[in-house]
């Protein structure tokens, strides 16, 4: 596995696209990181609060450091200082306190709203009733140290294409229709974080902005206990 060479693979598949590779590092040394820093590589993905203390300190700062997991209120202190966007935002409790916690660090936040599009009951995210009406929420123009640019979701995991493809269309639709019906200032729909290792394909033909690309860069991922 050669990370460097990978980056520039990816890179050449998507030079003729609207859609960037977040590098998903998750359980990744720094040493891997920075061979994909080598070869151009700067927005890099995280799932874990942990990893995001202890491995930005170590790489260089122009690393754009994004939080692709589920995240907990009471963690959001810790990234809120340097977190360039948060991809799963999944209840208005946890929006609420990234604008709070963005506040107190002078910043305004990018933030994307996850969608539940598989079938497996046990991925997060809203339904499309769900975020329309926290969408339609009056709480949602106050915050002002949030924006909401985007969606994000996981299609289910399975081998039929034509499954995955419709879950992705139907996140785009979703995408399409708020960007339609929703005007708020701090709401404007950009970014449609769908795709990884095993869908990007599919997930850039049907409109994706942000691939989450973890194994097909750094290799598979060893879990220890
Ligand atoms: C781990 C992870 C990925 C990358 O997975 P691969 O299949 O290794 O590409 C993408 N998105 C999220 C939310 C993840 O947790």
């Amino acid at each position: 596995m050669n990370i460097q060479d990978n980056i520039v693979e990816f890179n050449n598949l998507l030079a003729t696209t609207n859609c960037k590779l977040v590098a998903v590092s998750k359980t990744k040394p720094v040493e891997d990181i920075r061979e994909a820093y080598k070869a151009g590589q700067r927005i890099f993905g995280e799932n874990k609060v942990q990893e995001l203390r202890e491995k930005p300190g170590k790489l260089p700062e122009d690393i754009q450091w994004h939080m692709i997991g589920h995240l907990q209120t009471n963690k959001v202190k810790y990234i809120a200082p340097f977190i360039h966007l948060i991809h799963a935002v999944d209840s208005l409790k946890l929006l609420e306190e990234i604008d709070k916690q963005a506040e107190k660090n002078d910043r305004v936040i990018p933030c994307l709203l996850q969608v539940h599009i598989a079938m497996e009951e046990h991925k997060f995210g809203f339904d499309e009733k769900e975020l329309m009406e926290m969408l339609s929420n009056a709480l949602i123009k106050n915050l002002h140290h949030i924006h909401i640019i985007g969606l994000m979701g996981m299609a289910t995991y399975t081998d039929n294409k034509d499954q995955i493809r419709s879950e992705f269309r139907n996140l785009k639709n979703i995408f399409d229709r708020i960007n339609k019906n929703i005007f708020k200032e701090n709401v404007k729909m950009q970014e449609l974080s769908m795709g990884m290792s095993d869908d990007y394909e599919i997930a850039i033909e049907e409109g994706s902005t942000m691939i989450r690309v973890g194994s097909k860069l750094f290799g598979p991922r060893i879990y220890l206990n």
